[in-house]
């Protein structure tokens, strides 16, 4: 069974040689114990990155077949770097198991996705057992977008990130969901098939820093939501049922009061409720314009990653 680990790397120089000795060290006891095949590889994906990191890549696999790279042509994102990894892995191996290029998910969960697959898991999902070493920020943010993704009615296996393992039949499927806007934890879930969750417990950034700062992670949140539900878009019914039924009440209060002869009292009224109601025009106005802006992306099929250099 030929195994890739697929590794997107963006600026991480600081850490890559380290995450190379300790994946190194696993897969070799791997094939040793016949796990895997001779043939399994480490792809690093070089997500554009500015500083040393693809002359690392190209460094380690001058040294060793195990590392293969591939580099894009620029800073994609981490969705489209893991997927134009996998998506090349996918042709010369039996699974690939994606993981993050700072070691946070633990390395020995590879063992148990890989008895799930022997079992006949095409999709494993990598799930945190545990936050502790995240910082409090993270992991407090980590679980409300999580919750709000419950929420808003978008299908994700909660605690689970990007560590999974995928057959090459489950890649064979992703690769027909065509969609532009990338969320692969949504998307991963769709394929179907037999699954199964292997817990880990989440470990700290061994080097470098975190490249996912909050104003990325909230546009990552906003991407999934609008690519998956269409539950704010049903707010927006709700909202006008709402205030439909507040207006026949103020339809009669309006009423009383002109009956009563204070007019002009009223216009205090009436400025609040044309600011309330042009408010929550603009906020639905906006939402639509969120999802029209989708179809605009979804309508071009622009291609999702250009690589611009293998090695294999
Ligand atoms: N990453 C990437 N492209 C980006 C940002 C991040 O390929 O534009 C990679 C990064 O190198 C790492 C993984 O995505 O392997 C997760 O990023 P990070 O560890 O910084 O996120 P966190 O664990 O803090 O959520
Ligand atoms: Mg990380």
């Amino acid at each position: 069974m030929i195994l890739y680990l697929v590794i997107p790397c963006y600026n991480e120089e600081e850490v890559l040689k380290q995450t190379a000795s300790a994946l190194k060290k696993k897969m070799t006891s791997l094939i040793k114990d016949k796990k895997i095949s001779k043939k399994s590889r480490v792809m690093f994906v070089d997500d554009g990155s500015k500083d040393k990191t693809w002359e690392i890549i190209a460094e380690l696999h001058a040294q060793d077949e195990l590392f293969v790279g591939v580099k894009l042509s620029g800073n994609r994102g981490h969705q489209f770097a893991l997927l134009a990894g996998l998506m090349s892995a996918k042709d010369c191996s039996d699974a690939t198991i994606s993981m993050d290029a700072d070691l946070q998910d633990d390395v020995n969960v590879i063992d148990k996705m890989l008895e799930d697959y022997q079992n006949g898991s095409e999709i494993v999902y990598g799930v945190r057992s545990s936050r502790r070493k995240d910082t409090f920020f993270k992991r407090t943010t980590a679980q409300m977008f999580y919750k709000l993704m419950q929420a808003m009615g978008v299908n994700i296996v909660y605690n689970h990130a990007d560590c999974r393992l995928m057959s090459k039949r489950a890649l064979k499927e992703l690769e027909n969901f065509k969609e532009v806007n990338l969320f692969l934890r949504g998307l991963v879930p769709l394929i179907g098939f037999k699954s199964s969750i292997a817990y880990y417990e989440r470990g700290k950034r061994v080097a470098g820093e975190s490249k996912y700062p909050l104003k990325k992670m909230l546009a990552f949140a906003a991407d999934g939501i609008t690519s998956f539900s269409i539950k704010p878009l049903r707010l927006i019914l709700s909202l006008g049922i709402i205030i439909l039924v507040i207006s026949i009440f103020i339809m009669l209060y309006a009423l009383i009061v002109k009956i009563l002869g204070h007019t002009v009292a009223g216009w205090t009224f009436l400025t609040i409720s044309i600011w309330f109601i042009g408010g929550l025009q603009m906020i639905s106005i906006g939402i639509i314009g969120e999802y029209i802006g989708k179809i605009y992306n979804e309508t071009k099929r622009r291609p999702r990653y250009i690589i611009e250099t293998e090695l294999k």
